[in-house]
């Protein structure tokens, strides 16, 4: 299963969806909003801990080098490895020059999960299409609101 999440209301959506059935926002036309990389990028440090992973994975998924930056301070200054792998993904999906050269340098992180993501990353496994394996760890991080 592909996991998608509507970038106004961030919740789980099916991938065809056109316009979502929470916020009833039109999706296609909302990535294209000037000021979402922005929003995203606040969203990194947002108390609720799925909500920075989902801005993660959102901007992986827009590929925009301004994130580059918020997104390295973010795995530097995270306990959360939930956080931090879903950074480092997001970094391998955005490739650019100043991701990959970070992403090297994650590859002995002290946190087994996160290194191995990393090196996934620079392999470029897994990149395409997500694997299922996700639906577990999301399972197991859970909604609660702690
Ligand atoms: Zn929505």
């Amino acid at each position: 299963m592909v996991q998608f999440f509507c970038p106004s209301c961030w919740e789980e959506v099916a991938e065809a969806s056109s316009k979502c059935p929470y916020c009833g926002v039109e999706i296609e036309s909302f990535w294209d909003r000037r000021d979402f990389v922005e929003k995203l990028i606040q969203a990194l440090r947002h108390p609720e801990s799925q909500t920075p992973v989902r801005a993660a994975w959102l901007l992986g998924q827009l590929g925009d080098p301004r994130a580059v930056g918020p997104l390295v301070d973010t795995v530097r200054r995270t306990t959360d490895v939930f956080l931090g792998r879903a950074v480092v993904e997001a970094l391998g999906r955005i490739d650019s020059d100043e991701a990959r050269v970070f992403l090297l340098t994650l590859i002995d992180h002290p946190v087994r999960m996160i290194a191995d993501e990393a090196q996934k990353a620079v392999n470029h496994e897994g990149l395409d299409g997500f694997s299922g394996s996700r639906s577990v760890d999301q399972e197991t991080s859970g909604e609660s609101y702690d």
